[in-house]
């Protein structure tokens, strides 16, 4: 006999009778009212409709705090109630509400109450959770918490990697990223698509190329598909590594070119290298193609003029997109904008630039135009602007080393001493420089006047060598960028160590003869070893690329691709 089974319909005291309405709500207020209606009708008891509430309040806390962060103390106080109700319906015992109500808490950042919940109620079997925990821990910058939880799991899955990869990224920490990725190869958990994506980023930061190329070299063996996005982030990864061309054909495969970020990334790249033209042809062939340049699209074209002092270009460009596309210039535009009028020697046009803008002009904007006063040998206004920025960024040290180095550069030293006892005085210390270079896949890291590393006796007479031959050869030390108005002798020591130095001494030592060196740096490089790097390159008969904070400098044979203009 065929039995036909039906499947009964939730009868309408049911709470599941009601969740497609919570799924629709589009109001706490619309939440209250069902709520309001669990409890008339006793349907509260029910495990799932508690669950279910908290559900929607964890999705919504998601959507608004997006928009409104005050959001989130309303939320808590929300969540705290459902939680003291929860309890006192005895339904804290359910996984599936207890698991939501940990969400509303992490969602709100409110890691204490989510921390005391996921480990008094034994929540810990459940991995999906931990990576909750772990990543609501990342949300709010704590790594050394969601470390420690990470360190503590039983069980990691691919999420567990991925959360703590790109929450290291994301907060800075650029080497615990690339170690964890290399900690995740030694164990079972092969990485994935998402992997790849949020390990590139601390991959270009330090320069990492080796690790870069087998990146991309597993994408493909592993059939990974190489979208637009993990293109974009493989495209930003060859730029920043040194390797343009190699960006560029990462651009070429990638079929779907539809989206924004990928003609962003080839075009910023392309700027960083110096190759405006080639940046601008991007630009062509992108409106060709039919996609709308965004607003970031916008800034490495102006940046590449900027690069190449294309002056007329930049100006154009800038025009059409404020008055024909009616795009709103962000502080960035406004910032390539002045670098790129204050380095051609119109620093009249930068400034009024600047007075014209609507919003308050950042620390940024105000240091390129100061530095292009110092090019410039504009005392006057590299004074009124200085005075401006320590008004404004009193804790700055930029903008007093950037006035002090002014003064250097005309031999005011009184002025020098005058703006390093204002430091003093506050006590405002110069960002550390610091430089990295990646030999057999491992990146060593080298700070300013740095003896600490295992082979620092090597690195040391190498330095030595390398200042008897840039001597031999007629290099004197450009001794007006170091702050102190100390002798010669102290002024040039002081030079040989600058970290980039330092690492190239390092590579020279540690690498076969003719090997290219490739070093990143975190400040502007300065213009001493800009120049003592051109004549090294010649000397040792190396190609050295040097990325620094603004752009890459190719040297080879005596000169740089920035054609020392940078
Ligand atoms: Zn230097
Ligand atoms: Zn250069």
């Amino acid at each position: 006999m065929n039995t036909i089974i039906h499947k009964p319909s939730p009868s309408p005291n049911h709470p599941s009778s009601l969740f497609p309405q919570i799924s629709r709500c589009k109001t706490t207020r619309h939440l209250k009212q069902i709520h309001a209606h669990f409890i008339k009708t006793g349907q509260i008891h029910h495990p799932l409709a508690a669950a279910e509430l908290l559900k929607f309040l964890t999705l919504s806390t998601q959507r608004e705090i997006k928009y409104a962060p005050c959001a989130k103390l309303a939320r808590i106080e929300e969540g705290k109630q459902l939680h003291g109700f929860v309890v006192k319906l005895g339904l804290v015992s359910d996984e599936f509400v207890r698991s939501n109500l940990v969400r509303v808490y992490v969602m709100c950042g409110a890691m204490k109450d989510a921390h005391v919940l996921f480990y008094q109620t034994r929540l810990e079997g459940n991995v999906v959770l931990w990576n909750v925990m772990i990543d609501g821990y990342v949300r709010m910058g704590d790594l050394r918490a969601s470390r420690e939880l990470f360190d503590s799991m039983p069980n990691k899955s691919v999420v567990s990697w991925n959360v703590m990869i790109s929450g290291c990224a994301q907060n800075g920490h650029f080497k615990e990223a690339i170690e964890m990725f290399h900690d995740m190869q030694l164990g079972d958990v092969p990485p994935n698509y998402v992997t790849l994506v949020s390990v590139l980023p601390a991959v270009s930061r330090l320069g990492a190329i080796e690790l870069g190329k087998w990146v991309h070299l597993f994408a493909e063996k592993n059939e990974i598909e190489i979208d637009d996005v993990l293109g974009s982030a493989l495209i930003d990864m060859y730029s920043k590594c040194g390797s343009i061309d190699k960006a560029v054909q990462v651009f070429e495969g990638i079929r779907n070119k539809k989206n924004p970020i990928t003609w962003s990334a080839i075009i910023g790249g392309l700027a960083m290298h110096g190759r405006a033209r080639d940046a601008l042809d991007h630009f062509w062939r992108m409106q060709q193609a039919g996609v709308t340049p965004s607003d970031v699209v916008y800034i490495g074209v102006l940046s590449a003029c900027s690069h190449a002092g294309l002056v007329e270009e930049g100006r154009s460009i800038y025009y059409h997109m404020v008055n024909i596309v009616g795009l709103l210039p962000r502080i960035e535009h406004y910032g390539c904008m002045v670098d790129l009028l204050g380095r051609a020697g119109c620093l009249e046009e930068a400034e009024q630039l600047i007075l014209n803008m609507p919003v308050k002009p950042d620390d940024v904007i105000l240091k390129a135009l100061l530095g292009a006063c110092k090019m410039h040998g504009n005392i006057e206004m590299g004074e009124r602007i200085a005075k401006f920025l320590m008004g404004w960024y009193p804790h700055d040290s930029g903008s007093y080393v950037a006035l002090s180095n002014m003064f250097a550069s005309e031999g005011n030293w009184e002025g020098v001493v005058k703006v390093r006892l204002k430091m003093k005085e506050l006590d405002i210390r110069k960002d550390p420089g610091c430089s990295w270079i990646e030999l057999d896949g491992v990146i060593h890291e080298f700070l300013v006047e740095d003896d600490s590393h295992p082979r620092a006796e090597g690195i040391h007479s190498m330095l030595e060598e390398m200042s008897d031959r840039l001597r031999s050869v007629g290099y004197r030390p450009n001794t007006t960028q170091v702050l102190l108005n100390m002798d010669e002798k102290e002024k040039q020591s002081a030079l040989h160590y600058h970290s980039e130095k330092i690492a190239i001494a390092f590579g020279l030592i540690s690498t076969r003869p003719q090997t290219p060196l490739q070093i990143v740096k975190n400040l502007r490089v300065c213009e001493d070893c800009h120049s003592s790097i051109k004549l090294v390159s010649k000397i040792y008969n190396r190609k050295i690329i040097v990325r620094d904070r603004k752009r890459f400098h190719h040297f080879e044979n005596g000169s740089c691709s920035c054609m020392d203009y940078w």
